[in-house]
């Protein structure tokens, strides 16, 4: 599915896109709702009202990603009016990474940088500083250029990907998160080398799939015997090996790479597969090493643990996006939710936690989304605690969803190529209302239908 039919299925002008870092027109979510404001503009209802005096506290922000980008942005839509710095540590205007492993991929997107008028919003902006240590007690952040003082400090340093051992520093071994990846990429797209793809991810699929649409030869390499095996249970994932084929990519699962080499990939069986480039896509790690030693709790994954309204486990500091975990109530469980939307919602929490407004515990329904092979795919939820999975039509055609279920009540939906049943699911685990599984199995009635009577 092209952006451009996001967009008129969103009923946005393709101007909206640009100027919403947000875009929830390319992540239509929820088939009704109305288009937010931008966030690079202040609402008028929630702006300080004129003459209120001046917050004097300072604002730090690690992180000039989405979400330490949306968290400066809804600080100033919340009224916050003392100073806001924001600090990245690459030298980019502040940038959307989903088009950087799709249309800016294949030169389709000249660029991806967010909209957002950081001078008009009084939010002053430090790019190419990397921050390399906190200390608390002093309230204050370390960077090469020393020091940096803060009142509040909001953690929003994302995440870094793994690296396939031995295979750093080898030519033609790529990774893919950040601009400099993409403008690194792009050439090997449009030479239209022979590809090898390590990994049949999210990020795998997706540049296999611009890959091929660029005319290169592509094998994805992948160790478990499915695509999306740590994201998605069986039922779902296996009937997206048949997109790889279809699509004229070679899939080969239960396969290790044993070492890569100058223009070649040589597998764990002894097979080797000739390699242009290898994109290695097999996950990522939040970018917190450099809080060791700063008092702030880390999970075992490496994630600072947030609470429920994302504050961690020193005063004044904060953590959001793909670099925070959270306890959710709806899910009984902590999260861990490393996808765009996520850096959305969590920053307006922060926001409301910095100027002291009422919020409600953060306890999101998770989402995402996918383009791949020609399809869309979008989930929300959480499946692991289900008991039940309902199929929705035929997982061999276009269009087809899961719906899992816990005591009769939605906790997850997958739909491809389904938006409605995405929008409707999402909004019935939201509200954790029970469904009767045989109409939730009819392709035919909307889910919305689907209610228990
Ligand atoms: C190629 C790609 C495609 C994607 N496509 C989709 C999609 O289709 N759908 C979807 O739902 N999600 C998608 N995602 C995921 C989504 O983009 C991320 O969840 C989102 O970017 C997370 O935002 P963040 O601000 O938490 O982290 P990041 O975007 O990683 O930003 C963190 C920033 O902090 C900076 N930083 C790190 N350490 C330091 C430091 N010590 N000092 C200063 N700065 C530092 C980094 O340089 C980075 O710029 C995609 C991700 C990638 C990489």
């Amino acid at each position: 599915m092209s952006e451009q039919q996001h967009e008129d299925r969103a009923g946005r002008r393709p101007t909206d896109r640009r100027r919403t870092p947000a875009g929830e027109d390319r992540a239509p979510a929820r088939e009704d709702a109305a288009p937010a404001a931008p966030p690079g503009v202040p609402s008028p209802s929630a702006a300080a009202p004129p003459g209120a005096p001046a917050d004097g506290r300072r604002v730090v922000v690690v992180g000039a990603g989405m979400a330490g980008v949306q968290t400066a942005v809804a600080l100033r839509d919340q009224g916050f009016t003392g100073p806001v710095l924001l600090l990245g540590a690459e030298p980019h205007q502040p940038y959307d990474r989903p088009p950087l492993s799709k249309a800016y991929l294949l030169g389709k997107a000249e660029g991806a940088a967010f909209e957002v008028d950081f001078d008009s919003l009084d939010v002053q902006l430090r790019l190419g500083v990397e921050v390399t240590g906190l200390r608390p007690g002093d309230h204050e952040v370390d960077t090469e250029a020393g020091p940096v003082p803060y009142d509040v400090l909001v953690i929003a340093t994302g995440a870094v990907p793994l690296t396939l051992p031995g295979t750093e520093g080898v030519p033609g071994v790529h990774l893919l998160r950040t601009l400099d990846d993409a403008e690194r990429l792009r050439p090997v797209l449009a030479g239209r080398h022979d590809v090898v793809v390590v990994g049949a991810g999210w990020i795998g699929a997706e540049f296999a799939t611009a890959a091929r649409e660029a005319g290169c030869a592509v094998t994805v390499v992948e160790a478990a015997d499915r695509p999306l095996a740590g994201a998605l249970p069986a039922e779902a994932a296996e009937p997206m090996a048949a997109w790889y084929e279809e699509g004229g990519v070679r899939l080969l699962t239960g396969a290790r790479v044993e070492r890569v080499e100058p223009g070649r990939v040589v597998l764990a069986d002894g097979r080797e597969l000739p390699a242009g480039a290898v994109v290695v896509g097999i996950g990522a790690r939040p970018a917190t090493g450099w809080l060791r030693d700063s008092g702030v709790a880390l999970g075992p994954d490496g994630t600072v643990v947030a609470d429920d309204h994302l504050r961690t486990s020193v005063p004044d500091v904060y953590a959001v996006g793909d670099c925070a975990s959270f306890p959710s109530a709806r899910y009984g469980s902590r999260l861990h939710v490393h996808h765009w939307d996520n850096a959305l919602q969590g920053p307006r929490t922060v926001a409301a936690a910095v100027v002291g407004a009422e919020s409600r515990p953060y306890d999101p329904v998770p989402y995402f989304w996918s383009e791949q092979f020609g399809r869309f795919v979008q989930y929300a939820g959480d499946h692991t605690s289900a008991d039940t999975a309902v199929r929705r039509g035929d997982p061999s055609g276009p269009a087809w969803a899961f719906v899992w279920l816990r005591d009769g009540a939605p906790v997850a939906v997958l739909a491809v190529g389904r938006p409605r049943d995405l929008a409707q699911g999402r909004r019935l685990i939201e509200a954790a209302t029970p469904v009767d599984p045989a109409l939730v199995a009819d392709p035919e009635v909307p889910l919305k239908a689907a209610v228990r009577a």
